[in-house]
């Protein structure tokens, strides 16, 4: 068996997870008849305190739907350098909405300056893009940033007019790591898009939260984006199942990261982490192919980033910390 450490993206639906898809009530969603995707965006903006909620096929077209919900053609968002929809969604708002990034640096700990953020707000003069929104993210990097950060952000935006976006792809670790209810993470934003694909195992899906308002602006973005899809119910309930039985756990994968942490530490890595699910390693020269050769997959780079997930155990913890311990003994 493989120890697949590359991504929280990897986990496999179970058994179970499978049986509860296979008997899905389903319908058309476009036509809002699919009565199990119905209960599941129910379920999510209830779990999370919002009116409703909107299932995606993926998080960036969830984060990219948000941004075009909060804004139009010529404005611009503030959003952190390192920030997954900033960096990692192919540069969409710019391309798909028209909307200007505006990244700001983020400190050591995962947060924004606020007083840069505020700085970063352009005058209402032609020339300048409008700023519109605010696009906060957590966890990121692994990192569960707390409340109070928000509580000031959020602050900021409503005293500035602005609108603020909450990417929570893995809200559910950050919730579970700081001990606080999801929902008290989200409160006070406009939207937030949370992953059922990541550490909450199902194969695919996202969840966008909002009031209807925003929800019926992001239908229409999701349509644009070619995300509308049809018997999604058989996704909905890996979903709902994944609600139900994959967010307590959560601190499993916390624990076998913390676990990981400190073995690569006493082997003599030099370790960053853990941050939830993640732990951040300093590579040298033939150790991602070592740990290919010894049933260890990760991605290989100068810092490897490995993820803990639902389908790794301790025992597989313990495999990779063996792989990692006898390339030190080579080198
Ligand atoms: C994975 C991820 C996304 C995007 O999700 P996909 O479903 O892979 O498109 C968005 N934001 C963050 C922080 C993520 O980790």
């Amino acid at each position: 068996m493989i120890v697949d450490l590359r991504s929280d993206t990897v986990t496999r639906p179970s058994a179970a997870m499978r049986r509860a898809m296979a008997e899905a009530e389903v319908g058309d969603d476009v036509f809002g008849d699919d009565p199990t995707v119905n209960r599941l965006q129910a379920r999510a903006a209830e779990m999370l305190g919002f009116e409703q909620a909107l299932l995606f096929p993926s998080g960036t077209q969830s984060n990219l739907a948000a941004l075009m919900s909060h804004c139009g053609r010529g404005d611009e968002y503030l959003v952190g350098q390192e920030a997954h929809s900033y960096r990692f969604e192919a540069g969409g708002g710019a391309v798909l909405g028209s909307i200007q990034p505006q990244p700001l640096a983020h400190r050591p700990d995962g947060t924004l300056d606020l007083a840069e953020v505020e700085a970063a707000i352009k005058p209402d003069d032609p020339h300048f893009a409008r700023t519109r929104l605010l696009a906060l993210e957590n966890t990121l990097g692994g990192k569960a940033l707390p409340r109070c950060y928000f509580d000031h952000a959020l602050e900021l935006a409503r005293r500035r007019n602005l609108s603020t976006h909450l990417d929570g792809a893995r809200l559910f670790n950050a919730a579970v790591k700081l001990g606080v209810a999801a929902r008290d993470l989200c409160r006070g934003f406009d939207t937030v898009s949370v992953c059922l694909s990541k550490g909450l195992g199902a194969p695919a899906g996202t969840l966008l939260l909002a009031s209807r308002e925003l929800i019926s602006k992001a239908r229409r973005a999701r349509k644009i984006l070619g995300g509308a899809m049809r018997q999604a119910g058989v996704l909905a309930a890996a979903g709902l199942y994944a609600l139900e039985h994959n967010v307590e756990r959560l601190a499993q994968d916390h624990a076998n990261a913390e676990r990981l942490a400190a073995g690569l530490r006493d082997a003599g890595y030099e370790v960053e982490g853990p941050h939830t699910n993640m732990v951040f390693v300093k590579s040298r020269a033939g150790l991602a192919e070592h740990l290919r050769k010894n049933g260890i997959e990760v991605l290989p780079g100068a810092r490897l980033r490995l993820v803990t997930h639902l389908d790794v155990d301790a025992a597989g913890i313990e495999r990779a910390l063996d792989a990692f311990r006898r390339f030190g003994n080579l080198s």
